[in-house]
């Protein structure tokens, strides 16, 4: 089968590998219909050291199960499945904490270890209690937005829920990548009041408006922290939710938050220690976040994708063949595309 491998900074290809098989009895094997590029492989796309060893992409999927091991008993062939970024058991005291991605038998796809799903297919471990099945069938219109649940509409409602979003709050969301336009819309959901899209390109700007962001900030650095008190009576926001994850968005969002607020991050820290610490200190915040346990999330926000109340399928404004991945990530690193779908 087709797979795609990264195996240096900038350098990502589309290679025949050989085709996956059950290896533990409690694996699945899923035929990929439709992965993702996320901005989180974007990372090791930019930074990847020489020597570090090839890995295999993609930890966002909804396929089919062509086949299970003897000890999968919640799956069948043929189910429609959504892939989380993390496979988990499901029974261990994290998962039953609602903690997937700290299951003590987890990991994540996309690894040196663990094959991702960038493929035209994918062993899943631990796949009761990984696999999400879908209620409808492969090619239905809402597949876009229940791709979604796999990283970047789990991951924004993750930050929501670290920042402590709630009715009448107000919000800043730092970030205009799918994440922070997907934390928008979960913001929104919430029943925030204000919502301050912090990000600078034109196309996705609009579309955080109509996911519901009330306000726009596009300065950077101190101009941006102003722009916010003043949009806030002075005092910073409720709850930000910080979807970049460097030093300086990190030191953003404890600037803009309002004393005894929230900040929930969930871009990937890029930053040896969290950043400023004393304002963070002296204003009583909390900061939260962490990788979302996106499986966790799937059960609540589904209904809201099936019966249309959130659309965050929105955010892919490219769909591309396996043969044009490699084009996909210098797309979506150069921000020429929000998030891009990969549909061999
Ligand atoms: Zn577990």
């Amino acid at each position: 089968m087709r797979a795609t491998v990264l195996y240096g900074a900038g350098d990502v290809r589309v290679e025949h590998v050989p085709d996956p098989r059950l290896i533990e009895p409690t694996d699945a094997l899923v035929a990929v219909s439709r992965a993702c590029i996320c901005g989180s492989d974007l990372w090791p796309y930019k930074l990847m050291k020489p020597g570090e060893p090839p890995r295999r992409m993609g930890h966002e999927a909804i396929g089919v199960v062509e086949a299970v091991g003897a000890d999968v008993h919640t799956l069948k062939v043929g189910d429609v499945v959504v892939m989380p970024f993390a496979f988990c058991d499901g029974a261990c005291v994290f998962c039953q904490e609602g903690l997937h991605t700290s299951c003590i038998h987890g990991g994540f796809f996309g690894t040196v270890e663990v094959p991702g799903a960038q493929a035209e297919a994918v062993r899943v471990p631990l796949a009761d209690g990984t696999l999400f099945v879908l209620p409808l069938g492969e090619d239905d219109a809402l597949m876009a937005s229940l791709l979604t649940l796999s990283d970047v509409m789990g991951t924004g409602h993750h930050a929501a829920r670290a920042a402590k979003v709630g009715r009448g709050k107000t919000v800043a969301v730092i970030g205009d990548g799918a994440v922070g336009l997907c934390a928008v819309i979960a913001a929104r959901r919430l029943g925030a009041e204000q919502i301050i899209m912090m990000g600078h390109h034109p196309d996705r700007i609009a579309l955080a408006k109509e996911f519901g962001a009330t306000d726009v900030v596009s300065e950077r650095g101190e101009e941006a922290v102003e722009r916010v008190r003043k949009l806030t009576g002075g005092f910073g926001v409720h709850s930000v939710l910080e979807c970049v994850g460097t030093d300086q968005a990190m030191r953003t969002a404890i600037s803009i938050a309002r004393p005894g607020g929230a900040v929930g991050r969930v871009g990937v820290p890029h930053y040896e220690a969290i950043p400023a610490s004393e304002p963070a200190f002296y204003n009583n915040l909390t900061v939260g976040g962490g990788p979302a346990p996106v499986r966790a999330y799937m059960e609540e926000l589904l209904p809201d994708v099936l019966e249309g109340r959130i659309e965050p399928g929105r955010v892919f404004d490219r769909v591309i063949t396996f043969d044009q991945v490699p084009d996909g990530y210098r797309a979506m690193n150069e921000r020429e595309a929000i998030k891009v779908m990969v549909k061999p």
